[in-house]
């Protein structure tokens, strides 16, 4: 139990995260090939490239429209939301041809619009025009498109510029990068489907944990023994092993009396007072929240379950809502000795938002 928590440092970028990248990088012979002009409202991804121009860029992509039809072809949004999950991942930003196509053809054919091509080598080469990516390793005028052919012989690189990935390293950014995305180019799709398809799924609960619906026995049996032996080591299916702290995860309940912040209810079980510490951002992977007091909440199990399962958030007055609808639930109770760090309740929110966007 008094493990540290072991997940932290894979999330820092590391010298071996860089070696893993080297091989992608070009020699220094290739000629790194021109983007097109930039479009107008936006920014040269420069030093002075920021959240708000990547978020603009996201939402304006020059996205090819098949004749008279009004849907923006989805070949870019999926390939930019494929290489934000692999910064999500900590994979390299570059990547080879060979293996765009085989990743991001798939999804093009599962999610593109009804009756288009699937034609990877489109948005591999076309996505320079958005300012966020880069090409390299393939000599030719920007202008003229390489066909399937060219690239398999020349096996060139692309993916994010390195200013984007950057900036898509910081897990609010990147999460309000997907909420861009999935509202701007993904209407009618099965975005919950979409984002587990393309390796974003960590996004459907504040803990990053997938909720098997229906399938998931063996999980609710871990969650019920949780709760009935208090903070414990989690076992998610498919995320490696957290392990929390109990001593700050105890402070939390004895601060607030183990009464819920969200109703004020004080729970008897087995004779003694029962509560549950809440990570407002989740510990693991995509969320990479810290194990710490500010990063918690005492809450009741009703509304842990709401909070972590993305129903309920707390808005910018402290104010609990319901996610869908965005009735008022409460007053967030707070107590002195308990500072909560609200960047924390920003990306809890965020992440509510997205909740909200790939279900309606
Ligand atoms: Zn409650």
């Amino acid at each position: 139990m008094n493990v540290p928590v072991p997940l932290r440092s894979l999330t820092l970028r590391s010298p071996e995260n860089y070696r893993g990248v080297l091989p992608l990088l070009p020699p220094k012979s290739w000629r790194v090939v021109p983007s097109p002009p930039v479009p107008p409202s936006g920014t040269t991804a420069s030093d002075d490239f920021t959240a708000e121009g990547l978020l603009e860029q996201l939402g304006s992509l020059h996205t090819h429209r098949q004749p008279g039809s009004k849907a923006a072809s989805r070949h870019q949004p999926l390939s930019l939301l494929w290489a934000i999950s692999r910064i999500s991942a900590d994979r390299p930003r570059l990547t080879p041809w060979a293996l765009f196509r085989a990743e991001v053809g798939p999804l093009l054919a599962e999610f593109g619009l009804p009756g288009s091509k699937v034609t990877p080598e489109y948005p591999f080469w076309h996505l320079r025009g958005s300012g966020l990516w880069e090409l390299h390793g393939i000599d030719r005028e920007a202008g003229s498109a390489p066909g399937v052919g060219a690239l398999d012989s020349t096996q060139p690189v692309a993916g994010l510029t390195h200013t984007s990935a950057e900036l898509l390293r910081d897990p609010l950014i990147r999460l309000q990068a997907v909420i861009k995305l999935c509202g701007t180019y993904f209407d009618g799709v099965d975005q919950r489907e979409l984002l587990d398809r393309v390796g974003l799924a960590g996004y459907a609960t504040a803990d990053g944990l997938i909720d098997g619906d229906e399938d998931s026995d063996d999980q609710e049996g871990t969650a019920a023994t949780e709760r009935a032996t208090g903070p414990a080591a989690r076992r998610p299916r498919t995320f490696s092993e957290l392990v929390r702290d109990p001593a700050i995860a105890r402070e939390v309940k004895e601060l607030h009396g183990h009464g819920c912040q969200v109703c004020g209810k004080r729970l008897q079980y087995k004779r003694r007072p029962y509560s549950e510490a809440a990570h407002i951002r989740g510990l693991g992977k995509p969320h990479n929240g810290p194990d710490e007091l500010p990063n918690l909440l005492c809450l009741c199990p009703n509304h842990h379950v709401l909070f972590d399962g993305l129903e309920i958030y707390v808005d910018v007055n402290g104010m609990v809502r319901n996610t869908h609808g965005g009735g008022s639930v409460e007053q967030l109770r707070r107590h002195n000795g308990h500072r909560i760090d609200e960047a924390h309740l920003d990306y809890h929110r965020a992440l509510c938002e997205l909740n909200r966007v790939t279900r309606s």
